[in-house]
């Protein structure tokens, strides 16, 4: 189902005409109001009125998070705070928290975008949604509640964390949508396993997952595990929160960017030109009718390509490909630049692993080393004689030597770099108990 038929397959030319008219609306608002975007147009010698076309965007200069973070708390706000209802934090990961306001119209907006990612992962109204994001700060929770409030489900405000809770509600109220990271959603999974319970009997239809790096072998671990179908959602809390865009669950490639109010860029993070379609590179994003909060060319971090291509579900926008990762995330090893994502990708296509793994950076003297330390599926634990992990010493046994050697031969093969592999038994790497997982130990940090 098509949430909002008239903006998600409005016909690109119109689409243009549309952003237009509202990144001049929203150039102005910012010049106008926010001390921050009128010193960055002046030190550019662009004013609002200079914009007459949307390639007209590229006069003006990037945003970035330090950005925020020098005009801690709300100095990016373009609306005084009695008009801000709410406010919002992002996770932060690095340093102090990044503050997002919103007004009445921007939370109606925000709902309307999260409707739309629900509605695009096949949800009708009437229908139960267990919403497994984290509440509170988070933008996940509610966001997720209010897109589900509009669309007129039944949401279980369900918050991440006690599992075991989680499944019961599943089990006894039947929701068919439902919302987390997929390192949580691979808990759950996990969980009813351990419970003996069936997925199937689960009667689940869809999950819409993200807030975090997955990969395309994640999304089967997880569709098969759970018996639904996993749309991949993205966002970010200097740009709204969930639900900037989301994939088809009948195409679930690329997620459709809800371009009537975020208008997206890819640029090279090293030169800041702008890349064309199908080209991979950061992400840029620019608020087209945000209130409290716009954001003018908002680099992400965020590693991704858009997609032109027409898709079969009938909505026109652009989609975006995964993230590939954070340009904070890559990891130089020894020189050469590794994404998780692409480690994960290796490890999965690996039958006797299970996706469960941590990634540990260390220095000796000067070398860096990468370990990956990743869990042996339960089966193949159990045809080793389970025993023979607990004890580390053990690596070196036969089979566990020869699936070793596997490993670090496909890792090398992708990463074109030596690692250290462990084999973890069941349950010796972290798990997510709601949110993000945080999977990387970059101990040379320390
Ligand atoms: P924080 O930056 O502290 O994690 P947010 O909660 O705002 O704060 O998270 C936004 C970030 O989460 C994005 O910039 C992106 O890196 C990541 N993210 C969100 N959705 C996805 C997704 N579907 N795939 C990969 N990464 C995602
Ligand atoms: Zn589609």
């Amino acid at each position: 189902m098509i949430w909002n038929p008239e903006m998600e397959s409005m016909p690109r030319e119109r689409l243009g005409a549309l952003q237009l008219k509202r990144l001049q609306q929203t150039a102005r608002r910012v010049y106008e109001r926010v001390p921050f975007y009128r010193q960055a147009f002046d030190k550019h010698g662009v004013k609002p009125a200079d914009i007459r076309t949307l390639e007209d965007l590229r006069r003006l200069p990037f945003t970035r998070k330090a950005d925020f973070r020098e005009t801690y708390p709300t100095g990016l706000f373009a609306v005084p705070m009695n008009q801000v209802l709410r406010i919002h934090a992002s996770s932060g990961t690095t340093g102090k928290p990044i503050i997002a306001g919103y007004t009445r119209a921007d939370l109606s907006m925000w709902a309307e975008t999260c409707a739309r990612c629900l509605a695009s992962a096949g949800a009708q109204p009437g229908d139960t949604f267990q919403n497994a994001y984290g509440y509170g700060l988070f933008t996940g929770g509610l966001g997720f509640h209010s897109g589900g409030e509009l669309l007129g489900l039944t949401v279980i405000p369900v918050s991440g964390g006690n599992t075991e809770r989680q499944i019961l509600l599943i089990q006894d109220l039947k929701p068919k949508i439902l919302t987390c990271t997929p390192s949580y959603a691979l808990t759950i999974a996990e969980t009813i396993r351990t419970m003996a319970i069936e997925a199937a009997s689960l009667g689940l239809k869809a999950a819409v997952l993200g807030a975090e790096p997955w990969t395309e072998e994640m999304r089967k671990e997880i569709e098969a595990k759970l018996c639904l179908k996993a749309v991949n959602i993205y966002g970010l809390t200097e740009v709204i929160g969930p639900g900037v865009s989301c994939e088809c669950v009948e195409v679930q490639n690329g997620a459709h960017v809800y371009e009537d109010h975020f208008y997206p860029e890819v640029i090279d993070p090293n030169t800041g030109e702008v890349l064309p379609p199908g080209t991979r590179g950061e992400l840029v994003f620019t608020s087209l009718t945000k209130e409290a909060l716009p954001v003018l060319r908002y680099r992400t971090g965020d590693l991704a390509s858009l997609d032109a291509s027409p898709c079969g579900c009938g909505r026109t926008s652009l989609r975006m490909s995964r993230i590939v990762g954070r340009t904070d995330d890559m990891l130089i090893i020894r020189g050469v630049n590794v994404f998780p994502s692409q480690i994960e990708t290796a490890l999965m296509r690996i039958p006797e692993l299970s996706p469960h793994y941590q990634l540990v950076v260390t220095r000796e003297k000067t070398l860096d080393e990468l370990e990956v330390r990743v869990e042996v599926s339960p089966e193949f634990f159990r045809q080793i004689g389970g025993e023979i992990l607990v004890d580390e010493t053990h690596q070196a046994d036969h089979a566990v030597h020869e699936l070793r050697r596997r490993i670090g031969e496909r890792l090398r093969g992708a990463l074109n770099l030596n690692t250290t592999v462990t084999l973890l038994s069941p349950g010796g790497a972290p798990r997510s108990e709601g949110g993000k997982l945080k999977r990387v130990v970059d101990k040379r940090k320390l």
